[in-house]
């Protein structure tokens, strides 16, 4: 346990620090009036240095047994009865005056009920029987139930001094409490938004992690998670999925004629041509450096190599200017279909047995994987 939370552990609970404040206050109100009674009833004059001991010094008393114990609520959850029980013995000692014995016993009833509840009045209950009984043993029986009209008058003063006094706090501790509450909330509202951040950039994070930064297609990583689930997904469902495998013709003349920086130009041509001709369920991969691969979930073979021929079509057709100079590049593509169990990567080298056909065969054309299916077409 550090230092810190040492003094805090021995710091008394706010309850104490409050009760010191309502006791002192409203006992030394109590003490006022009891003693214009006993003054007035003209009682034994013994009784002054009792009334201080109860309503003057033992607030203070009680006050240093709650800070003292190691638990301060419950010392002082035993003060409050030992209150009732020395206000039960005022009652009975004094002979029952009327108005003294309603405000004792309602200020300890509220006093208690404020703290624990309906136990709490049960609890002064009890406390001020055990006060009257002990009070009858040392004053015996008598009855003396009026008060002077100045002790009547303070009586009423006094009580309402208390309730109000209770009520105050009862509406400060209210008020702290919604403060914390409205700081809690804004602090839970904060949390939550730093979470959401959080998120966002995690995802950020991820999709960062899973593109290709010159063309923003998914990259080789990307591909190697999903083509392994989108082929199980196809395989339950007893679909197709086809591969196209695509290599840019003559790229090397690209850049050593035009320089690199035309190269990842065309690249880029490429990229944005593959994506606007797929559906949103396709994976745009760039595989490699002027390499790409599409996977076509729920694709035939027939289907794919149809896509295929779009997309070398659309990039023969497709004019590129840089720096004045109008160019034109062409691509191969090799095709791969499976509805069979297959490991992606077989399905991917029968996608570049294709592709490699493809080149031999005089490059920008579309070769599929099985000879007997071969669908190579040339502009
Ligand atoms: P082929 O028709 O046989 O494919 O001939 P090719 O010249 O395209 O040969 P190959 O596919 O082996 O060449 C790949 C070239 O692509 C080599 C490399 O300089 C170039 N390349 C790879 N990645 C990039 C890139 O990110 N940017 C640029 N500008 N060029 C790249
Ligand atoms: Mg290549
Ligand atoms: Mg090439």
């Amino acid at each position: 346990m550090s230092a810190k939370q040492i003094s805090h552990h021995l710091q008394p609970h706010w309850v104490v620090h409050m009760n010191r404040r309502i006791r002192s206050q409203s006992f030394a109100v109590a003490f006022l009036i009891l003693a214009t009674h006993v003054f007035f009833t003209e009682l034994s004059p013994w009784l002054y240095p009792a009334l201080a001991f109860s309503f003057l010094l033992w607030p203070q008393l009680a006050y240093l047994r709650a800070r003292k114990s190691v638990n301060s609520m419950y010392s002082e959850f035993n003060n409050l009865i030992i209150d009732s029980v020395i206000f039960g013995m005022w009652i009975s000692g004094l002979g029952y005056p009327v108005w003294i014995a309603f405000i004792l016993s309602i200020s300890i009833a509220v006093n208690l009920m404020v703290f624990r509840g309906p136990q709490g009045l049960m609890q002064a209950l009890a406390g001020l029987a055990a006060g009257i009984v002990t009070g009858s043993l040392f004053a015996g029986l008598r009855f003396m139930p009026d008060t002077h009209w100045i002790t009547t008058t303070l009586a009423i003063s006094g009580i309402s001094f208390h309730l109000l006094l209770v009520s105050y706090i009862a509406f400060t501790r209210n008020e702290v409490l919604h403060q914390s509450r409205k700081q809690q909330q804004l602090i839970e509202k904060e949390l939550k938004q730093q979470i959401e951040e959080n998120r966002l950039l995690q995802e950020q994070l991820q999709e960062q992690a899973n593109r290709d930064p010159l063309t923003g297609l998914y990259n080789r990583r990307y591909l190697d998670d999903s083509l392994h689930r989108e082929m199980a997904r196809c395989l339950r469902q007893g679909e197709p999925l086809s591969l196209v495998l695509i290599d840019l013709d003559h790229f090397k003349k690209v850049n050593d004629e035009y320089g690199h920086s035309a190269g990842d130009y065309v690249i880029n041509q490429l990229a944005a041509i593959l994506t606007s001709l797929s559906r949103a369920s396709d994976i745009v991969c760039r595989f490699g450096g002027e390499e790409f691969l599409v996977v076509l979930p729920g694709t035939g073979l027939e289907a794919a190599v149809a896509r295929a021929e779009e997309y070398r079509r659309m990039f023969e057709e497709t004019t590129m200017t840089i720096e004045g100079i109008n160019l034109t590049v062409t691509l191969s593509a090799g095709v791969a279909c499976s509805s069979r169990e297959v490991l992606p990567h077989d399905l991917i080298r029968q996608a570049d047995q294709a592709l490699y056909r493809a080149k031999e065969s005089g490059r920008n054309r579309v070769c599929s994987q099985a000879p007997s299916t071969d669908q190579a077409q040339k502009a």
